[in-house]
Parts: C-alpha cells; structure tokens; sequence
C-alpha cells in the first residue's frame, strides 16, 4: 500500500502552530510545553533558579528584595517559583506569599493549610479529572505534611 504524504503534511503543519516568540529573548522557537521559552532561556531560567535557591539557603533571614538585587532577578519571579513549591523559605524568613483564599501568610504554594484542607473536602470530585491531565502536578501529596520539611 502507498503511503500518502499528507499524514507528513499535517504533522509539519501541526508544528508550525506551535512556533512561538520566546518572552525571554524574543526569538522563534518551536514551542511544546510549559513557560513560553526558549531552550536558550530555560537554561538561563534554571540556573537563576539554583542560584536563588542557594543565596537563600545560605542566607537564611534574606529578604525577596534582597534576593532580588543579589541574584539579578525581579521578585515576581522569586514568588512566582514560591508559589510553584520549588522554592522553600525558612519559618522565620521575611519572605513570604499570601493565601490566595484568606490572605494568610504561608511559606510556599497558593493556599494556607486551613484553606488547603477546605478545599480538598469540597474538591475532591473535581479533583479526580484533575488528575487525569498527566502534565498537571499530582495535588494529593503535600510535602509540608512532613514534619521534616518544616525545620530546614
Ligand atoms: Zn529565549
Ligand atoms: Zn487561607
């Protein structure tokens, strides 16, 4: 049987769509997944993100803005790995993130244990479909529910 060129066809048109300007540096690159960036950015990105991760580890009481100037990284993106829980702060550090549902401050993620708890009661249905997007992060597993985390 012949194969037909059009299954060719569409799958480089389907990557075509996924051709995107990346937000750090502008140039085009072939988009697949997560933050709009390229490999080139990512790269930088992560690196940032281990030397943050040590300037705070090293510094125990540092402030975000301080972290900020130090690190040559604008706060917003300090927060923004807080919130993504990849970034862990000390029990005393003056930085710290807000409930997004009550305004407490916490440590890391989007919400306080107290509203994390009321939402996993009231979400649970939904949180069954939720789970079934494989590139979505799995809820169910709170790495502050061990103890050992909390005396870094
Ligand atoms: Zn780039
Ligand atoms: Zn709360």
């Amino acid at each position: 049987m012949l194969r037909l060129p059009v299954a060719q066809e569409y799958e480089r048109q389907g990557m075509d769509m996924n051709v995107k300007n990346c937000r750090g540096c502008g140039r085009i690159f072939n988009y697949v997944a997560g933050p709009v960036l390229c490999q080139v950015c990512r790269e930088g990105l992560e690196a940032k993100f281990q030397e943050v991760k040590e300037y705070i580890r090293q510094n125990p009481g540092v402030g975000i803005n301080e972290v900020s100037v130090a690190c040559d990284v604008s706060p917003s993106q300090v927060q923004q790995w807080l919130r993504e829980e990849r970034l862990e702060v000390t029990e005393d550090s003056p930085i710290f993130l807000t409930c997004e549902s009550c305004g407490a401050n916490i440590r890391c993620g989007k919400y306080c244990d107290k509203c994390k708890n009321t939402m996993a009661s009231e979400l649970r249905g939904a949180m069954r479909s939720y789970n079934t997007h494989p590139e979505k992060k799995e809820p169910k597993k709170d790495p502050r529910d061990n103890p050992r985390m909390r005396y870094l």
